[in-house]
């Protein structure tokens, strides 16, 4: 197994609903910030002390992030180009509202002061709660139990509360909470490594009304660029709290709240603060403070127990629909269950927003959407919640018309999506990695094939589906064309495939293969939807001008293709040049020189046979029923040992294809790693923000490696294999109306039909018809395909 890294030390220590911190540490404050966000897929925030930090300000960043809610900035180039895109897109850092500053008899209750005598911080998945327990001692004696409580509400997406809870145990005097919301706020700025943040400078948002209304406030902004608006608005309710004096302050970019009250020994304080914001994305601009002041007034009137009940309600049924449980290893349990819950925290669920490479957790990538999405994450919310895979394609469908729109820019027919955007527009600075990966039609469109297989949602597919299949198709006919020296096959030529230590190559195998695939599948559904839906098939080629030869001219380019194949070493080629690049494997290369990208010129990667993440062993993953295993083993061997896993997006590909190889051992440690990638930091940089894709790749690597899962034209077929400490492995799929609970033990596999229909399904190849209610089983073997 080759990859810089592959042992790591455990930071939080194992447990299979929490993550868990019993020490607070300024050393490694800034990445527990990102493993302690708690986000629900519109608001997320950062894991920062209501009461603040105030150790060095490189050991923190202090943010809350808006889904989809960004401001532009210029991108500038030294030497520019025809095409390059001019304005980039990032996430903005919003108004903090989460703010509680307790004193103590006028002493701040702060960690780096004083003496901590116990700590201890829990992300509670199971119950979507962050909670931090402290005793602490101030520097004048006074000791204080605290108890501080978070939830982002899952089904409330506007809506953020707290409970900072305060008990004295050695005095009597007077407790003041300071409540505030600080307006002034920026992001960071790009630094030298480009994954870090954005190219957004200084300040970008403004506030331009406020107010405090005895125990509210709100605080409204304004974007320059992007013309977007934010409200921001705060209610609190203090327990007990009849003999508090309530003082409300406004500056210029801050409001607060002062809460004193009494302290008596022994009897909690508590302020229950919400929080809820609303953006000019969501509502017209004049509704925007109305409706976040109702949000919270709401909230404070049903309070917080009810908020964690609700809160405990909506995950109750999120993990009976997508958990995945892992017997006799708890740090694969704890390390799948965080990913799904991560995944949770970060996807968009109001088809206008989708979700960041590092979810809502940290600025690296700007906040921007990749093909991440698509391959790596969607498949998790097909199977376990449709609806959230549905609102997810929506968000691409929104984008089309700004995908025609690029196409059109770069000289094509169709439509072109960005490599990576918020809102729409390419927002990649650097082509070669960039809008050279044309493979992100294709993405896209098995991401829509994959989900209408699963849902069987027809309204979805002649609504929005086709019309992305019929224009990323009429995209492929235009870029590539037939090459005599190639023996007058299809070629598309001047790209670059997922692997990013290879560019701007003629026939990159995935590209080509992926085209094919949305090519046919467009063909496919034209011919359907002629044929099933006649008028809304005449309707949409009005819309989009499409004549019926273009289809035929999608067949022909489809048959035409040409897929590169190296009979000599019987494996694909990568590209049409790669077989010709000096070969280094991963193992004679420095450990100080990884990730290349930050210690080696593009050029000098370029010109040899290295990869950062899988290309071909992708392609044989997701198009698996093309392949024999045999093929794979060849693929595999031959490309493994140069792949630096230098994207988090590699090692979930390389343990779902080496479970199903049989490299067990190796298999293991790539699913460890893709699933604990950043709760042990394995890249050193979950600082960042979470890596989302990785998260998505741990569940593939987990159902369709481990659990054996394979997607055939004929239904779901299982080849399971459980790693050699695993008890068990169970999950549930929902397919086409039904929801199957698969259950694998070392020596029996067991099949439950928990709802709907009969359904056939395979276990190594032999039919099961399962009726509802009953669970066949089988026995576990191992058999290739
Ligand atoms: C990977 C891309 C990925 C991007 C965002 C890069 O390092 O090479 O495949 O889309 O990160 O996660």
């Amino acid at each position: 197994m080759s990859g810089s890294n592959v042992h790591k030390s455990i930071i939080y220590e194992f447990d299979e609903w929490m993550i868990k911190e019993t020490e607070f540490d300024i050393k490694t404050n800034f990445r527990d910030e990102t493993i302690f966000t708690t986000g629900n897929g519109y608001i997320g925030m950062r894991g920062n002390f209501e009461e603040g930090y105030r150790g060095p300000a490189d050991t923190t960043f202090k943010a809350t992030y808006i889904n989809g809610f960004y401001e532009e900035y210029d991108i500038e180039y030294p030497e520019g180009g025809y095409g390059f895109p001019r304005k980039g897109q990032a996430m903005l850092n919003v108004a903090d509202a989460k703010i509680i500053i307790p004193f103590i008899d006028g002493e701040r209750f702060d960690l780096l002061t004083g003496r901590i005598h116990a700590y201890e911080r829990k992300l509670d998945m199971k119950r979507g709660i962050l909670v931090r327990r402290i005793t602490w001692e101030s520097p004048s004696g006074k000791i204080v139990e605290a108890e501080i409580k978070r939830l982002v509400h899952f089904s409330r997406p506007h809506l953020a509360a707290v409970s900072f809870s305060l008990k004295p145990v050695n005095f009597d005097g007077f407790f003041e909470f300071v409540s505030r919301i600080d307006g002034r706020v920026s992001n960071l700025d790009e630094s030298s490594d480009f994954r870090v943040g954005s190219g957004l400078k200084g300040r970008a948002l403004f506030s331009i009304g406020k107010g405090v209304d005895g125990t509210g406030a709100w605080l409204e902004q304004r974007t320059e660029r992007s013309g977007f608006f934010l409200s921001c608005a705060v209610e609190h309710n203090l327990v007990p709290g009849g003999d508090a004096v309530i003082t409300g302050h406004q500056a210029e970019e801050e409001l607060e709240i002062r809460f004193r009250v009494k302290a008596r020994r022994g009897i909690a304080c508590t302020l229950f603060k919400y929080i809820s914001y609303f953006t000019s994305r969501d509502a017209g601009r004049e509704d925007l403070v109305l409706l976040a002041r109702s949000e919270v007034s709401k909230a404070k009137e049903d309070g917080f127990a009810l908020l964690e009940a609700e809160q405990e309600a909506f995950l109750e049924a999120f993990w009976k629909d997508a958990d995945v449980v892992i017997e006799g290893d708890p740090a694969a349990q704890q390390g799948i269950r965080f990913s799904m819950f991560s995944l949770l925290q970060s996807a968009g669920r109001d088809g206008k927003t989708n979700i960041a490479a590092k979810g809502l957790t940290g600025e690296g990538y700007g906040g921007h959407y990749f093909w991440d999405s698509d391959i790596y994450m969607l498949p998790f919310f097909i199977y376990t919640r449709p609806e959230i895979a549905k609102a997810l394609l929506m968000h691409r469908y929104r984008l089309l018309d700004a995908a025609r729109e690029r196409a059109g820019e770069l000289g094509h027919r169709g439509a072109l999506y960005p490599w990576r955007t918020i809102d729409g527009s390419e927002c990649s600075a650097f082509f070669p990695a960039g809008t050279a990966q044309y493979h992100i039609n294709a993405d896209i469109v098995y991401a829509i094939k994959r989900y209408v297989e699963a849902t069987g949602d027809e309204e979805f597919l002649y609504g929005y589906g086709a019309e992305i299949a019929f224009e990323t198709a009429r995209f492929w006919v235009d870029l590539g064309s037939y090459i005599p020296a190639k023996g007058g096959k299809f070629c598309i030529n001047c790209v670059t495939g997922p692997d990013e230590y290879t560019a701007l190559v003629d026939n990159n195998a995935y590209t080509n293969h992926m085209a094919k695939m949305n090519l046919e599948f467009a063909a496919k559904v034209a011919e359907r939807m002629k044929r099933e839906r006649p008028e809304d098939y005449r309707k949409l080629l009005l819309k989009i001008d499409l004549q019926d030869e273009e289809v035929d001219e999608w067949r022909r380019a489809a048959e035409n293709m040409y897929l590169p194949y190296s009979e000599e070493l019987g494996i694909i080629p990568q590209d049409d040049s790669f077989l010709y690049k000096k070969r280094v494997t991963v193992d004679r290369i420095p450990e100080k020189d990884f990730p290349l990208l930050l210690h080696w010129h593009y050029l000098n990667i370029y010109r040899h046979q290295i990869c950062k993440q899988p290309d071909v062993l992708l392609l044989m993953f997701l198009l698996r029923e093309k392949f024999t295993l045999e093929e794979i083993r060849r693929n595999y061997d031959y490309y493994e040992p140069v792949t630096t896993h230098d994207s988090s997006l590699s090692p979930p590909v390389f343990a779902a294809l080496a479970a199903e190889l049989g490299y067990y051992e190796e298999a293991y440690r790539y699913f460890i790693w893709s699933c604990r990638m950043d709760l042990d930091d394995y890249n050193g940089n979950t600082k960042d923000g979470i890596h989302a894709a990785a998260m998505g790749g741990a569940w593939l690597a987990a159902v369709y490696g481990f659990g054996g899962l394979k997607v055939f034209p004929d239904g779901l077929h299982f080849f399971p294999a459980l790693p050699e400490k695993w008890r068990c492995l169970s999950f549930t799929l929902k397919y086409r109306g039904r929801k199957l609970r698969v259950r694998l033990e070392r020596e029996k596999a067991f099949y439950t039909l928990e709802e709907g229909e009969p359904l056939k399904i395979h276990h190594f190849g032999a039919e099961l018809s399962l009726k509802p209610g009953i669970t066949v089983e089988r026995e576990m073997c191992r058999a290739g395909i």
